[in-house]
């Protein structure tokens, strides 16, 4: 399905972002995994997409980090000759009601998981429109959508991620470059194993599936928006929530 692309997955050592890279790994696309802390856990992610028979290898960066940003893009672009799909996953939490909220928490929260999208997407498309192709996917939250006491930094991020996605889908449309958002509610990984048990019995009462999510669930959806079958969507929130959110 994706046999000849190559594909950029930030945040991609761990949780959702490492089950975006091995999906796209066994649909045949090369794939850059990204990373900012552990080299060692990137690089066994990239050795898993590598057993799947495609090319594979981690690329260091803080998505917050212009410089960073633009040397991993160059790194990408001289390895693979190409960028088609880049997939903005790379996320954190700082939670806190506001009254109790730290400024730095506020920033770290806005420069990680809005601000790296642009930077990435920026770095990305420039590359892409030379191409006159390319995919984006960024993966935004229920909490963008909907809000969540305590999350007011987070939930601020994810919403600007909805709003930075359709703005450009349109400004992209012109050289097929299409950009879409995904909007995962609770999903199993090390971000949400911090909740404690009272707060995951409360959030399974309002899951119509009455589970959470898994990570391949979300990779699934999100293979499908890196694909040709998405050729004709474009600035859209898919959300994968169990049913969390109907509109
Ligand atoms: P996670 O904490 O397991 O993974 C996040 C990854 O991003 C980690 O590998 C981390 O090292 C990386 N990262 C953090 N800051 C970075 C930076 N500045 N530069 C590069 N990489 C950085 O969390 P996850 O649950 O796998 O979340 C992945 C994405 O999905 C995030 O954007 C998150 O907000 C979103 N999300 C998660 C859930 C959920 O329930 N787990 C729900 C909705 C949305």
């Amino acid at each position: 399905m994706l046999k000849g692309k190559t594909a950029l997955v930030t945040g991609a050592s761990r949780g959702i972002g490492k089950a975006i890279a091995l999906e796209l790994a066994s649909s045949g696309a090369d794939v850059a995994i990204n990373y900012s802390g552990s080299a060692q856990k990137a690089e066994e992610v990239a050795a898993a997409c590598r057993d799947q028979g495609v090319k594979a290898f981690s690329v260091q960066a803080d998505v917050a980090v212009e410089e960073d940003v633009k040397a991993m893009i160059k790194k990408v672009t001289e390895q693979f000759g190409q960028l088609d799909i880049l997939i903005n996953n790379a996320g954190i939490t700082r939670d806190n009601l506001l009254m109790r909220m730290k400024e730095e928490d506020w920033d770290a929260v806005l420069d990680t998981n809005l601000k790296g999208v642009y930077h990435c997407a920026k770095g990305a498309s420039r590359q892409m429109m030379k191409q006159r192709s390319g995919k984006i996917v960024n993966v935004s939250s229920v909490v963008g959508v909907m809000g969540n006491a305590g999350q007011a930094n987070y939930s601020a991020a994810k919403a600007g991620v909805l709003g930075l996605t359709k703005s450009l889908a349109k400004e992209f449309a012109p050289r097929n470059i299409q950009v879409n958002a995904v909007a995962p509610g609770f999903i199993e990984t090390e971000m949400t194993e911090q909740l404690d048990d009272t707060t995951q019995e409360s959030l399974l009462q309002n899951i119509p599936l009455g589970r959470l999510g898994e990570a391949a669930e979300v990779a699934r959806a999100v293979r499908f928006l890196a694909s040709a079958d998405a050729d004709y969507i474009t600035g859209q929130t898919l959300q994968i929530d169990g049913g969390m959110i109907m509109h």
